[in-house]
């Protein structure tokens, strides 16, 4: 696993900013939408990305080296909540889509009205457990991003990954240790997630998200 330090080398994408300190991606809508910071030059409008509200961008400041993420790229997004890290992934696949899966109706509400500013997000109020039924409405991603917090959450990336993800695509997972047993302990915990995702993708990175968040391991995988 690799320590602290900045991923702006290894992290080349025109939309993202990732300086010493903070991170920016170019707004594809301008405005906040979690009460992030905004800047602007002649480029157009650059919002903060939140380290401590969202795992992804947790993991860039932690060195994640793969970033799959394009211009035009198609992610399913599972556990999408209010749209957080929804909000960054659409302003860095401005020509994509990102079908971003929530449980709750209550929350997903404020991911729908985020939907209804930026074209590129499909929001679809279901269970992960259950991508049946919103296959038909999902085009086949290059990326599966999944942030749950379930106690079954290999199980449910899998069935998805399975379904919705293209062979060679990416897998990002944010596991939580405590969802899945409070009791155990995480680095056990951890060893048996890495040997469930075997089989099914070779695991490229394993990042610890502290100090941003705590008790998670960040998997990037590819898809076999
Ligand atoms: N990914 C979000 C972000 O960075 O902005 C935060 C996600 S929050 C930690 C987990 C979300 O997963 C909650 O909103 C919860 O309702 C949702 N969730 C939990 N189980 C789910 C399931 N089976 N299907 C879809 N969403 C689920």
């Amino acid at each position: 696993m690799k320590g602290d330090r900045m991923g702006a080398e290894k992290v080349d994408n025109p939309l993202l900013i990732v300086e010493k300190k903070a991170t920016f991606t170019k707004a594809l809508v301008k405005g906040p939408v979690y009460g992030e910071k905004t800047f602007t030059r002649k480029d157009g409008q650059w919002r903060e990305w939140v380290p401590k509200r969202s795992k992804l961008c947790a993991a860039i400041r932690k060195g994640m080296r793969q970033f799959p993420f394009d211009n035009d790229s198609t992610v399913l997004y599972l556990g999408a909540a209010s749209g957080t890290t929804v909000s960054h992934v659409s302003d860095l696949c401005p020509e994509g889509m990102i079908f971003a899966v929530e449980f709750s109706p209550d929350t997903g509400r404020q991911l729908m009205l985020l939907a209804k500013k930026r074209g590129n997000i499909a929001p679809i109020i279901a269970d992960a457990n259950q991508p049946i039924t919103y296959a038909p409405r999902v085009w086949p991603a290059e990326i599966l991003y999944q942030d749950v917090a379930q106690r079954n959450q290999v199980d449910i990336l899998k069935r998805n990954a399975q379904m919705l993800l293209k062979q060679g695509g990416t897998a990002f997972l944010c596991c939580k240790a405590r969802s899945i047993d409070v009791a155990r302990n995480p680095a056990d915990i951890f060893a048996q997630v890495r040997g469930e995702l075997k089989g099914m993708f070779q695991i490229l990175e394993e990042l610890d998200l502290r100090p941003f968040t705590m008790d998670h391991r960040f998997y990037v995988m590819r898809k076999l």
